[in-house]
């Protein structure tokens, strides 16, 4: 019940609150009828290295458009989808179907890495290891053509735990990138701890090249500490040829982003490769 003092925040606020429980509610429901009926997509988004020019890899993005023919973004159903759990079966969906689009895709001659996202939920469930160890084997992919993308949240569930994972995943060949570098809330100690072998520059270092000097100082340091952990560095959502030239004079590795191409369904990638060839 809304209580209302002196200025009316508190009555507002409550209130608010209220709507938006009741839309997360709304939203968790539509998304597990999505997902159980199917209507989820993933599109893939081109990773491309600086050097050669030449599509490494994908990564790929989750797609949901709702009954009323809007698409949702990922920013506003995944977080819901952790909170209720729903994200433990939709990761494992998402990294089977991405790994069979890999292996469509090596048959048609294109040979390139699959970037998954993990949420920490995925990844600090027990059974993490041998999930993506059968995905791999039922799909046939070769586990090097396999990225899981992690973020710093990760960190925040023990460190013993988190080590044995990663040093799990490396075992099988698979590897780690460490996604929006420079967000989260940890220190930087903690890099020196994580097996990872490619760092992602967040999207906002990336935009703040164009605007200011200090997004450039801050694009290059990651670029630097990347490089000195002998890590790859790919740089997220570049839009112009300016930031792209940028990043390449700074000695970044590789970059995605709508300069290059959107993330797109399996049919029109596949059109898109082909055109570049
Ligand atoms: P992310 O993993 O950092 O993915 C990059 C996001 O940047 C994607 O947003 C992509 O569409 C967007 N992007 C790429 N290039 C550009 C660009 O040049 N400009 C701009 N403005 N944006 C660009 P998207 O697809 O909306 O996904 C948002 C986030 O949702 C992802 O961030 C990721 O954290 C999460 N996500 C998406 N799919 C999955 C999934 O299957 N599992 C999990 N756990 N998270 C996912
Ligand atoms: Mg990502
Ligand atoms: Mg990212
Ligand atoms: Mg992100």
């Amino acid at each position: 019940r809304a209580k209302v003092d002196g200025t009316g925040n508190d009555a507002y606020y409550t209130a608010e609150v209220a709507v938006q429980t009741r839309e997360r509610v709304r939203l968790l429901q539509d998304l597990r009828a999505a997902f159980d009926s199917r209507r989820l997509f993933i599109a893939y988004q081109p990773q491309i290295d600086l050097l050669s020019g030449r599509v490494v890899g994908v990564e790929a993005l989750l797609r949901w458009r709702n009954d009323e023919g809007q698409f949702v973004s990922p920013d506003q159903f995944i977080p819901v989808a952790e909170q209720s759990g729903l994200i433990v079966g939709l990761g494992a969906w998402v990294l089977r179907t991405a790994l069979g689009a890999q292996r469509k895709l090596a048959a048609a001659g294109f040979s390139l890495r699959m970037a998954v996202n993990v949420s920490a939920i995925q990844f600090r469930q027990p059974d993490f290891i041998s999930l993506v160890e059968t995905a791999l084997a039922d799909t046939q992919v070769d586990p090097a053509m396999l990225e899981l993308e992690i973020t710093e949240s990760v960190a925040m569930y023990g460190w013993g735990q988190v080590q044995e994972r990663l040093q799990g995943l490396k075992k099988q060949g698979v590897s780690v990138a460490i996604d929006d570098f420079g967000t989260g809330f940890s220190s930087l100690s903690y890099l020196d701890r994580l097996p990872a072998d490619c760092l992602k520059i967040d999207r906002a270092f990336v935009s703040a090249l164009d605007s200011d000097q200090s997004g450039a100082r801050i694009a290059e340091m990651v670029i630097q500490l990347g490089k000195r952990l002998g890590m790859r560095v790919l740089a997220e959502g570049v839009e112009d040829a300016a930031q792209l030239q940028t990043l390449i004079d700074l000695g970044c590795n590789e970059a995605q982003g709508w300069y290059y191409a959107k993330a797109m369904q399996e049919d029109e990638l596949s059109g898109w490769l082909a055109s570049r060839r």
